[in-house]
């Protein structure tokens, strides 16, 4: 048995000091005040170190919900991009269908609109955004309103066109009772 210097036989615990090991590890595990001082220690290190432990899943939980969050942000931005692209890509269609057909079919021979073509687009439109429900509102108010209103001033200008040609009709029938003789003028006239 080694006996050594004063300093080793100290209990780190309470703090007393002993004239050898064999002593000090007698009184480490049978005084029942240091016992108490001891496990007092070691409940507190066992705290400490679960505290430590629930830190870190803490801060893991919070890595991984941020990840989560940038996660989501990325595919609601990449969702909604794509959705952009999809729209533009619609409107240029429809706004080509429009152009194309607007030479030749805004108006049949008699000078009445003719935009069936034009509400096609727009009834097709509203299907798709059926399809969106979180859109779908607000836009749909929009084209419905837009639908309407093309309506009306179709409805508008279809009249206008009706009163304008049975007065063209009404002043072409006085004309030709009265000068039967100018007819060719007239006609030169009327296409100009
Ligand atoms: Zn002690």
């Amino acid at each position: 048995m080694n006996e050594a210097n004063e300093n080793d036989n100290n209990c780190d615990f309470c703090k007393k000091k002993f004239a050898s090991k064999y002593n000090l590890n007698l009184h480490q595990k049978t005084a029942k005040f240091c016992l108490k001082i001891q496990a007092d220690y070691f409940k507190e290190q066992k705290e400490k170190f679960v505290k430590h432990l629930n830190e870190e899943k803490e801060r893991e939980r919070e890595k991984e919900e941020e990840k989560e969050e940038k996660e989501k942000e990325k595919e609601e931005r990449e969702k909604e991009e794509k959705e952009e692209k999809e729209r533009e890509k619609e409107e240029r269609e429809e706004s080509y269908d429009e152009d194309d057909e607007e030479d030749e079919d805004d108006k049949d021979e008699d000078g009445f609109s003719n935009n069936v073509s034009i509400l096609k687009n727009q009834v097709k439109y509203l299907l798709m955004l059926l399809n969106d429900e979180r859109k779908k509102t607000r836009q749909m108010e929009q084209v419905i309103s837009s639908l309407v209103n093309d309506i009306v001033t179709n409805a508008l200008n279809d009249s206008n066109q009706l009163i304008r040609m049975s007065q063209n009709r009404a002043e072409n029938n006085q004309g030709e009772e009265d000068d039967e003789d100018d007819e060719e003028y007239d006609e030169d006239e009327d296409e100009n």
